[in-house]
């Protein structure tokens, strides 16, 4: 089941995201979810994408967002139990003044 993978996300509605999107400015924020990195049917609906570290090189993947978890400790939890492991969080570039 190496499709699956925890990350923290910022979720949003729609591909449009929270700029565009009155829907998406409303769920706005980030939480920890279940993904499907490798779903069905490729190319035909209009997933969102997201950076993933296949065998240590970084590729871009349609997603399904199966489960969203409350908190991180709720995350964990699940991780444990299905054998997978909280995606690390991609590098914060530097912001400036930091
Ligand atoms: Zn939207």
């Amino acid at each position: 089941m190496s499709h699956l993978i925890i990350r923290s996300i910022r979720l949003a509605h729609c591909k449009r995201g929270p700029a565009r999107c009155e829907q998406c400015r409303a769920l706005d924020g980030e939480k920890y979810c279940l993904l499907d990195i490798d779903p069905p049917q490729p190319g035909m609906a209009q997933r969102r994408t997201i950076q993933v570290t296949l065998k240590g090189t970084p590729v871009w993947r349609e997603f399904d967002v199966l489960r969203v978890f409350d908190s991180r400790d709720q995350a964990a939890a699940y991780a444990t139990s299905a054998g997978l492991e909280l995606d690390p969080e991609p590098p914060h570039l530097p912001m400036l003044g930091d």
